[in-house]
């Protein structure tokens, strides 16, 4: 046997063997595209072997069979059509043009059974040529279009698609004309064998190809989906573990349903909104194979499922595959994939879905772990805060009481003594300071502890900003504290709580002087739009370290180097500054001063004001004392 002989051998072989693996996937699953497949290699073997039977006989030169098994290898390439319809779809008319064609070519291969030129190869090659070609340019732009393993899949068969038609053209060609000899027969050999090969591998791989085609899908997935094993929201992570598992197949979608431990519910995230939705747990595909624990394949989902067609059609889910997510025996929810055609091996596929949600599971029990991770650390780092709160609630309410105690004990002293000796008004006023700052302290803890119950009840009316803060400025110039205010010239009234707001600037302004350079006046300056007002608290202290300009507004939280400055502060003030300004629809933000220290910002919205030039008092602006009570004063 020569070696030519050996390779058509081994090709022959090869076609028989796909028919034979295509046959029972054909009579299990009876999906169209299985059904055609079958047709492809169906046709081949059974020209070879009709050929190699009759050549057994030595009947291989009767015309008749001779005309039948061209039609019977003409049916090759319209099962290539069909398939390229099955994979792709195509128009209608061009799938009939292929059963013309073949019509055709039937005919005339039967009608001119006995004319010497054959015009039937010719017809033949041009049909091959026009219809197979045409079916191997399908498959080959259909794999440019897919991703992940399809297009693997699709390419290999694109490549077979256009070794087997140039394998029957040269082998027609050779038959007509005998003279091009041993090379076109070589040619011929190794296409025939290349293309079998690629069929194979395309079709239905040996389990190694299988597993090699898978690899690349699974380390993309990998790749792609582990960095949020340990971040964010599940509603960020889910569409992107949704979007890896879709390309690995190269499917339109793939949905992740999340089973709820207490209700018989799978929770997804929407696409459109990145909301939560819940459907019944054993509703939909999905819900079948969570109930079923076990893959779940539709090769046509609206027929499978008529109560939910129109949801499948909407989702562009036409053959859907469907697997639990399983993690230690526990059924943590469903992955799917759906596809607007059928895949091209569905077995192979369940294989790589199941390989998937594997991946999915172990991501979602590390979010979960993480999770509870961070929640220990954060239960922690509130006890943390609370015990350092606790010890600087204490400190801070001593001082002042043990200066209030000692001028009561003093003056009560003196009083006992010598009743008629006169007021001592100095020790009185050190006492009123003293009882003002216990007053503000127990202000700002049943502050805190209102927000966490709720709000502050805010009282709003039309203010102007500008005289609240004027007065703020003369009572702190009055007590010897001043700032240095620079303010806008004109009314801005916003709807506001008055007490509230001056209670804001008070608080900043007292962080500017407690925590900003020694001697320095804190700077307030006032700018405005016709929206809203900005109000910039500035000094030039020790700043806010980092990382840490938000953590300052959290309860309790004191920036790290606040201690060195005072260990008085409880972390309350800039937490119940920020829900104030927030209660007003404005904003609050810390800024580094140029050169060093702090700019506290908070903007408050303006009320528009249809004519500007309209007196304050038309809006009957709340005249009063700029704080009520619960702005901090002195020490
Ligand atoms: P505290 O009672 O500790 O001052 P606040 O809520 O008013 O509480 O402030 C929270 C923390 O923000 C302070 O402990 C301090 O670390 C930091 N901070 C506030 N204002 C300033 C500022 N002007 N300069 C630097 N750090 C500041």
């Amino acid at each position: 046997m020569t070696a030519l002989e050996l390779i058509n051998l081994v090709t022959q072989l090869m076609f028989i063997g796909l028919f034979l693996a295509a046959l029972p996937r054909a009579v299990q699953v009876r999906s169209r595209a299985s059904l055609d497949t079958l047709l492809l290699f169906g046709s081949v073997a059974s020209v070879l072997l009709i050929a190699a039977g009759a050549r057994w006989l030595g009947i291989e030169s009767n015309p008749a069979l001779t005309a039948s098994i061209l039609v019977l290898l003409a049916l090759a390439p319209v099962a290539m059509v069909r398939l390229v319809d099955d994979f792709r779809g195509q128009p209608a008319w061009v799938t009939w043009a292929a059963y013309l064609g073949f019509v055709l070519v039937a005919v005339l291969s039967f009608t001119t059974l006995s004319t010497a030129e054959r015009p039937v190869e010719i017809a033949l090659i041009g049909f091959f040529g026009v219809v197979g070609g045409y079916a191997a340019l399908a498959f080959a732009a259909e794999s440019r279009r897919s991703r992940g393993i399809t297009r693997r899949r699709m390419a290999a068969v694109a490549l077979g698609a256009a070794l087997f038609v140039g394998a029957i053209v040269l082998l027609l060609l050779g038959a007509l004309v005998p003279s091009f000899g041993t090379l076109l027969d070589i040619v011929t050999q190794l296409a025939a064998l290349g293309s079998v090969l690629a069929f194979w591998l395309g079709f239905l791989p040996p389990a190694w190809v299988r597993r090699t085609l898978r690899e690349p899908e699974l380390r993309r997935f990998i790749d792609r989906s582990t960095h949020i094993a340990g971040v964010g929201d599940d509603r960020d992570a889910l569409p992107v573990m949704q979007a890896a598992v879709a390309d690995a197949f190269g499917a339109t979608g793939a949905s992740i349903g999340i089973a709820d431990p207490d209700r018989p519910v799978l929770r997804y995230v929407t696409a459109a909104t990145g909301d939560w939705i819940e459907y019944p747990a054993d509703g939909f595909i999905a819900g079948r194979a969570f109930t079923a624990n076990r893959s779940i394949v539709y090769l046509d989902a609206p027929g499978a499922d008529p109560e939910n067609a129109d949801t499948y059609r909407g989702a562009g889910a036409v053959t859907a595959l469907a697997t639990p997510i399983r993690r230690g025996g526990q059924r943590l929810g469903v992955l799917v994939v759906y596809a607007r055609r059928e895949p091209i091996f569905t077995e192979d596929d369940v294989t790589l879905l199941e390989l998937l949600a594997d991946q999915v599971g172990i991501l979602l029990e590390t979010r979960r772990l993480v999770r509870e991770v961070a929640a220990v650390s954060a239960r922690e780092e509130t006890a943390r805060m609370k015990e350092e709160f606790l010890a600087s609630a204490a400190h801070d309410l001593r001082s002042p009481l043990t200066v209030v105690l000692g001028q009561a004990e003093i003056l009560e002293r003196r009083v006992l003594r010598d009743p008629e000796r006169p007021v001592d008004a100095a020790g009185v006023s050190r006492m009123a300071r003293g009882a003002r700052r216990l007053r503000d302290l127990v202000n700002t803890l049943l502050d805190a502890q209102r927000l966490e119950h709720g709000g502050l009840g805010i009282a709003r009316h039309p203010v102007d900003l500008g005289e609240v803060l004027g007065e703020i400025d003369e009572h702190l110039r009055e007590e010897g504290r001043p700032i240095a205010l620079t303010a806008v010239d004109r009314p801005l009234v916003a709807l506001v709580d008055r007490a509230r707001i001056a209670q804001v600037v008070m608080n900043l302004v007292e962080n500017a002087r407690k925590y900003g350079a020694d001697g320095g006046e804190p700077a307030v300056e006032v700018t405005a739009d016709e929206r809203e007002v900005r109000v910039a608290v500035i000094d030039h202290g020790i700043g806010i370290p980092d990382g840490e300009r938000e953590r300052i507004f959290e309860r309790f939280y004191r920036a790290t180097n606040a201690q060195r400055v005072t260990d008085t502060g409880l972390g309350l003030g800039l937490y119940i500054c920020r829900r104030i300004v927030e209660e007003h629809g404005g904003t609050i933000r810390h800024e580094a001063t140029p050169g060093g220290g702090s700019t506290f910002v908070a903007t408050l919205p303006l009320i528009e004001q249809a004519a500007p030039a309209a007196p304050v008092d038309d809006l009957s602006v709340v005249p009063g004392p700029p704080f009520v009570g619960e702005a901090p004063a002195d020490a």
